[in-house]
């Protein structure tokens, strides 16, 4: 497929040519019909992975998790059963990203932000290698953290101990609240990613992940277990928001997953000679370019309100040269 319908590529990088945007969301004055456009196209609000997330997540509740009854004490079995879960749903989708374009490599570079491939060895990394190393982060920290906060909600569910409602007393809220874990999902990763860029956590964890210049899938959580612990917390408001665990489990399976589509370094996935579909991520893609941008991607204009977005436009880029020329002469004036 010519990808040069979508974008251009310079000194390697390929870019798409449609500046990053954040859909009309939260556009003022409304945009009702761009709205309707959005909320229903791909794409859009519910396509490809609000809709995908909040269906996995009631299939996992009904096929892959423990009873009520079962989770009411915190035993080995089952906890062990929910962690070995999270491990098989962590290695397929990673896992299938990372088959599909680094190892087959389906489309070759077609639509890769950085048209080189990770180098096969390199001393930053853990074992010398990149995948090996973002695995290693993965399953060992990443899946065992999410679990844990998981369990925690669960057997607190069992328990009584979390506000629980059902879909027959409450199916508005029910239906509401799919809605309301994709909102979650991102502001919440918006503040603990913020929170993560302070110069001290920034060194004892986040640089971590930062070393992924060039990222695969496997990059997306491979995070220092500080970093993993301050990711996952966003479970724990499900102490003070009534919802069911279906809910609890949407949002904990797709922190735990979403980031491998976050980190294909891949604009578009091809579907054939013609078509193609728009998995792009540009935004986080241009975070790990240039670190200080775009802390969060998706409907909510969280890094324009607060003066980090990068568009990936000229005019973009030239904002952010000035920002930290501003930000360099403070700090040698503090200094
Ligand atoms: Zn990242
Ligand atoms: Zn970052």
């Amino acid at each position: 497929m010519d990808e040069s319908i979508y974008g251009k590529t310079e000194r390697g990088q390929w870019a798409p040519a449609k500046p990053v945007s954040y859909g009309p969301a939260f556009a003022w004055p409304p945009r009702p019909a761009a709205f309707l456009k959005w909320f229903f196209g791909i794409p859009g609000f519910l396509f490809p992975w609000n809709v995908p997330y909040a269906l996995l997540g009631i299939a996992i509740w009904a096929y892959a998790t423990p009873s009520l009854a079962t989770m009411a004490t915190l035993e080995p079995g089952w906890v062990l059963f929910v962690l070995a879960r999270n491990v098989v749903l962590a290695v397929l989708v990673y896992g299938a990203w990372h088959l599909w374009f680094y190892v087959w490599r389906k489309q070759g570079t077609n639509f890769k932000y950085n048209k080189q491939w990770p180098k096969p060895e390199s001393a930053v990394f853990l074992f010398r290698n990149q995948t090996y190393d973002n695995m290693f982060h993965t399953l060992v920290s990443g899946v065992p953290i999410w679990t844990a906060y998981e369990v925690l909600l669960l057997w607190a569910y069992a328990n009584g101990w979390a506000p629980m409602i059902g879909f027959g007393e409450h199916p508005v809220a029910f239906v509401a609240l799919f809605f309301l874990v994709a909102l979650i999902h991102e502001v919440g990763f918006y503040f603990a990613h913020r929170l993560l860029h302070f110069p001290l956590l920034y060194r004892w964890a986040h640089h971590l992940h930062h070393r992924n210049t060039n990222p695969g899938p496997w990059s997306g959580l491979s995070m220092h277990p500080i970093e993993h612990a301050i990711y996952f917390a966003t479970i724990l408001l499900f102490f003070v928001i009534p919802a069911h665990p279906i809910h609890m489990i949407n949002l904990a399976s797709r922190l735990g997953l979403a980031p491998s589509e976050g980190h294909t370094g891949f604009d578009r996935l091809e579907l054939g000679d013609k078509a193609s579909m728009d998995v792009s991520y540009y935004a986080h893609y241009l975070h790990h370019k240039y670190f200080e941008v775009n802390y969060s991607d998706g409907m909510v204009p969280l890094d324009k309100w607060f003066g980090s977005f990068h568009d990936g436009t000229p005019e973009a880029h030239e904002r952010m040269k000035q920002r930290r020329a501003r930000m360099g002469n403070k700090l040698a004036q503090n200094g």
